[in-house]
Order: structure tokens, then sequence, then C-alpha cells
């Protein structure tokens, strides 16, 4: 099918894209990598009146690091796979980049598209949630910060207001005493997956465990944090029992999954539990490891 008629701008400054959502809101849409937005413009699910190209914009590309790292939200995907500050400080993103639909795909999307799209099937709101990371949102009135808690706020939908544009997503550098995983299950390499999770998991210097945070990605309307099974952990030896124990409380306590094509509500659950078993296992022999060999 082909999409609705809309009008097209390609501006080549933040300002001018700023100004032209100040002046058309709803109205208009940010065009990033276009690997959500086309597919759904031509299926006529979205039929913005106006289109704001941000790809002319250079500013909003950049990788830095300052006490965290800072990824510009016109980032690509494949970009920011390949980029060693990512893979060095942000190892749970490097891990899950590579997740996302196929290579082609990623050398157009975006990270700030894939955040700001809020699939709750994505990998990277996921992410962004297990990390605490902080999303930078600007307006022609200036520019705030929003927490990834606040950020996303139900399906495909964020606290980004009408005027407003994400520009960067700021990402915590690693942790001292900290493991992380991102693992899920696909039918196919790069299809959605059927059921995966962000794993976090911190130690105290006794060896215990100190914090863990867990995040689940298709089974509910965003990114779904399962704060029981992390509760669970908190203060416990690190073990294989207490990994399947949080894995069962976070399968059948935290989500209620709807299901979907490919996998029944009880199936995800079970691919939830097993995962999360592992993924907690991953990250603490990541900690291990670095902990021999720094
Ligand atoms: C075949 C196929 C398979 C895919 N598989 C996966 C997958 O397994 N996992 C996954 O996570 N994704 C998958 N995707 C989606 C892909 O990752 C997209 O790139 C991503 O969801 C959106 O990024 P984008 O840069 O293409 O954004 P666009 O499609 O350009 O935009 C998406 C939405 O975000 C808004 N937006 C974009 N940038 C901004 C901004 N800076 N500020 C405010 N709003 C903004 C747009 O207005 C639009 O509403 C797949 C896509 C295809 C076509």
């Amino acid at each position: 099918m082909k999409p609705a008629p809309f009008n097209y701008f390609a501006p080549a400054s933040l300002e001018e894209a700023l100004a032209l959502k100040a002046q058309h809101g709803e109205e208009a849409k940010a065009l990033a990598g276009g690997q959500s937005l086309i597919p759904a413009m031509n299926f006529r699910v979205a039929q913005p009146a106006i289109l704001v190209d941000l790809n002319r914009i250079a500013s909003l590309r950049d990788i830095r690091k300052n006490g965290a790292l800072t990824i510009g939200a016109m980032t690509t995907q494949s970009t920011a796979e390949k980029n060693p500050l990512v893979a060095e400080h942000v190892p749970l993103l490097h891990e899950a980049l590579p997740n996302i639909a196929h290579p082609q795909i990623r050398n157009r999307g975006t990270i700030g598209g894939s955040v700001a799209h809020a699939d709750p099937a994505a990998e990277l709101p996921v992410v962004c949630l297990a990390l605490r990371t902080r999303m930078q949102a600007q307006s022609q009135s200036g520019e705030r910060w929003i927490e990834a808690q606040e950020f996303f706020s139900g399906l495909f939908s964020t606290a980004l207001a009408a005027d407003e544009l994400l520009t960067a997503v700021e990402f915590p550098l690693v942790e001292e005493r900290t493991g992380y995983a991102f693992l899920e299950v696909a039918r196919r390499h790069g299809d959605y997956a059927m059921a995966g999770l962000a794993a976090v998991l911190s130690l105290d210097e006794n060896g215990l465990c100190r914090q863990a945070r867990l995040v689940y990605l298709n089974v509910g309307d965003g990114p779904l944090e399962a704060t029981q099974a992390a509760a669970s952990l908190q203060g416990q030896k690190p073990s294989a029992k207490a990994f399947q124990d949080a894995g069962k409380i976070a399968s059948q306590e935290d989500m209620q999954p709807f299901g979907n094509l490919h996998a029944s509500p009880q199936y995800q659950q079970h691919l939830s539990a097993v995962l999360t078993q592992r993924a907690l296992q991953l990250a603490l022999n990541r900690i291990t490891q670095k902990a021999t060999h720094p």
C-alpha cells in the first residue's frame, strides 16, 4: 500500500526541527530510520500530516563519554553496535543490539527511533529500563531529562510532549561488582522475540546480592520489570536455586503475558523463567571473571 499524503521537511539543524514541532505538534512526526514509521504509514496505521526528517542533523549522531555514555538519538543501531566505547562501558547494550532484526535494518534504525517508538517487543526499551538510563528531550523552550521509569508510559507511548524531540539517551557506565546479561528466544534470528530479558546483578563486598534488575520484553504493554523476583534475591547468596526461584516468581507473579502469534502466555512464562535463571547465572559468571581477570 501507499501512505496517505503528507508534507515532508528535512531541516538541517535541530533548531529548525524543533520549530516545526512547536508549530505542528502531534501532526508532525519525526522520521529517524523509518524502519517502523514507514511500514506503519504504508499500512496507514500511521497517517502523520507532516514528516520532520532528522537525518540531516549531524549533531544528533554523536557518542560521547563524560561520567556516562551519551548516545545521540540519530546514532544508528549498527554504529552503536560497533562502537568500542559502547562495548567497554555499556556491555548490556552491546549484547542486546545484534538481537534487533537484521544488519540492513540496524543500518537504518536508530537508537532514538527505537526508544521513542516504545514497542513492547523491542530490545532497547528493556535495556534502557534495566540500566536506569535517562532520555534527553528538547523543545523550543529548552531541554529536560526523563528517567527511563517515567519515559515508557504504555503501549507505543512515552512521556515526550507533542512539541519535543528525543535528542539523546544517557547510559550509566558499567558498575563495580555488577554483571549484565541479555537473552531472548526468537523463532528465527532477527525476528521479534517470543520472550527475553535484560538482567543486571550487583553483589556487595561479601558476595551477597546487593541488587538485581530484571526487565522483560513482549510480556506487557511496555518493558516489564519483575520487582518481586528482584526483591527475592536481595541479600541472598547467589546460587542456582536462588536464580531458579527468581525465574519462577518473575514468570508467575510479576507478569501476566498476553501471548502472541508465536507463543502462548504459558510458553512465554516458561521461556521467561528459564531465561531468567540463565541470565542471572551469566551475569554472575561475568562478575566472577572480572574479579579474576581485571
Ligand atoms: C523487518 C523488521 C524487523 C524488525 N525487528 C525488530 C526487532 O527484532 N527488534 C526491535 O527492537 N525492532 C525491530 N524492528 C524495528 C527497528 O528496530 C526500528 O529501527 C525501530 O523500531 C525504530 O527506529 P527508527 O530509527 O527506524 O525510527 P522510525 O521508524 O523513523 O520512527 C519510529 C517512531 O519513533 C518516532 N521518533 C523517531 N525518532 C524520534 C526522535 N528523535 N524524537 C521523537 N520521536 C522520534 C517516530 O516519529 C516514529 O513514531 C524491525 C523493523 C523491521 C522493518
